[in-house]
């Protein structure tokens, strides 16, 4: 006899949902993220989620564990071989390429907010799917842009209230540079390939510098001494590299240098940099990630065009926040609760709800037909502040009974007058609120509010 069971769906490996309140998270970084990039003259775009595969094993590069390992890769019907997009550099290239955005004024900016996927060995930090806010700056090779693009990524981790963060700042050069450093590199590590982690050993041959910043512990012994790359620029190289650093401290951006700070993708030349926690070292910790990337349109088909930009990992950043007691308090949107008793009051709720929405309150009804007691009981706990108690009795003279949720006052209002006379009622508790907060902000002895960047 077979048992017939259904089977419970779960989201596949690697992947979360993101629920009210994670989304309310993202919104908060993300309205702030996007703040600050308008403010620094970019525009938003949105590339399709798949691409020809080819971009990304070209634009990234062949070879790197994106492209070898982890893109989720299939053929579709018509049998164009298609990836959803392991990271966003490239479609935003390949964009700026497809419509002719050269013949704008250069730079061109662009800003935007997508999943990422990624086959990953899924872990803290670390999903299959995860949200990157990313900028690109395409058209121009100027410290001044990488200083500016750097300083964006800081200023969105400000406004956040994010003190406790420092930027990790590096040069790797470009083509030529690496050419004389890339065999002292190998040389250095050739003797100990037996004894480092088997993935970097793989890395040894395709991707050298990689080793530089393993977190592997049996390859982490073997870093002292490696010979650095910024020991290896040549003169231009590392003028450009003095001077970014340069408009960093004009800017009174704080950075620490990490000549062993190297980035995952091929693409990069020159500046790369990273926001981390201040206090926490290691992987699955970077909120913030980014570089320039002089070689990577080039590869893809395009004329040489330089670019830099970055990448921010949202659900870390959110992670982060929710850390730092930095999340913002969830509000449930509902101002009002409006409660029905008796023949016929369920039709005047659901009236009284969409006149109260269409002047921008917020309200929800309680739906089910149980009684006002649970009613009232579901709204206390709906968030709202006032509940409106639709009652027959009251109905029949053009009025319901208005309580304050928090004080259990009860009133009477006409029906007529009730959307206006709620709204002054949220509005008079709003300015109570918002002095006793103000006040105490003005008791407060430390002048350190959280969105004073330091100056000096
Ligand atoms: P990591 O060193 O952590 O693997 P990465 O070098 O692969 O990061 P980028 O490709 O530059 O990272 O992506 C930019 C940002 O996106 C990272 O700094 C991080 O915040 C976030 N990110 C990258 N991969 C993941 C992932 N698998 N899960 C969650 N967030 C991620
Ligand atoms: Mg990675």
């Amino acid at each position: 006899m077979s048992k017939s069971t259904t089977r419970q769906f779960q989201t596949p490996r690697g992947t979360r949902d993101l629920l009210p309140d994670d989304y309310a998270i993202h919104s908060h970084i993300l309205s702030h993220a996007q703040e600050e990039a308008r403010l620094a003259g970019f525009g938003f775009i949105e590339p399709p989620t798949f691409e020809h595969a080819e971009l990304f094993a070209r634009g990234v590069g062949e070879g790197t564990d994106i492209v070898e390992k982890e893109m989720y890769i299939f053929d579709d019907r018509g049998g164009d071989r298609l990836a959803l997009r392991p990271e966003g550099t490239a479609s935003v290239c390949r964009a700026y390429l497809q419509h002719g955005m050269s013949n704008l004024i250069q730079p061109v900016k662009l800003a935007y907010h997508l999943p990422i996927f990624r086959y990953e060995r899924p872990q803290a930090g670390r999903s299959r799917q995860h949200t990157q806010f990313g900028v690109e700056a395409i058209g121009v090779r100027d410290a001044a842009l990488d200083a500016e693009v750097i300083d964006l990524g800081w200023r969105i981790a400000q406004s956040l209230g994010l003190s406790e963060l420092k930027i990790l700042l590096n040069s790797i050069g470009d083509v030529q540079d690496r050419q004389a450093y890339v065999p002292l590199l190998k040389a250095h590590f050739e003797p100990h390939l037996n004894q480092i982690a088997p993935d970097d050993r793989g890395r040894w041959d395709r991707a050298p510098m990689r080793l530089l910043d393993s977190k592997d512990e049996r390859t982490r012994p073997f870093q002292a001494g490696a010979p650095l790359i910024t020991d290896h620029l040549r003169p231009e190289s590392q003028a450009y590299y003095e001077s970014v650093k340069s408009h960093l401290e004009a800017l009174g951006i704080p950075y620490e240098e990490r000549p062993n700070l190297v980035r995952g993708l091929d693409y990069y030349t020159h500046t790369v940099f990273e926001i981390v926690p201040a206090q926490v070292e290691g992987s699955q910790v970077t909120v913030l990630a980014g570089g320039r990337y002089d070689g990577l349109i080039e590869q893809i088909g395009g004329p040489p065009t330089p670019g830099i930009g970055f990448g921010m990992g949202l659900e870390r950043m959110a992670h982060h926040l929710r850390e730092q007691g930095l999340a913002p308090e969830m509000s449930s949107g509902i101002d009002v609760f409006i409660a029905a008793l008796g023949e016929g009051s369920d039709i005047a709720a659901s009236r009284i709800a969409g006149e109260l929405r269409s002047v921008g309150i917020g309200a929800t009804l309680a739906f089910g037909g149980r009684s006002l007691k649970a009613q009232l009981r579901q709204a206390n706990r709906s968030g709202a502040r006032l509940a409106v108690i639709a009652g027959a009795r009251d109905l029949a003279e053009q009025r319901v009974t208005v309580r304050d949720l928090q004080s259990s006052e009860q009133w009477q209002v006409n029906l007529d007058v009730l959307a206006e006379s709620l709204m002054d009622q949220l509005l008079d508790e709003m300015i109570d609120e918002f002095s006793t907060d103000f006040e105490q902000i003005l008791d407060e002895d430390s002048p350190d509010l959280p969105y004073t960047q330091a100056q000096d």
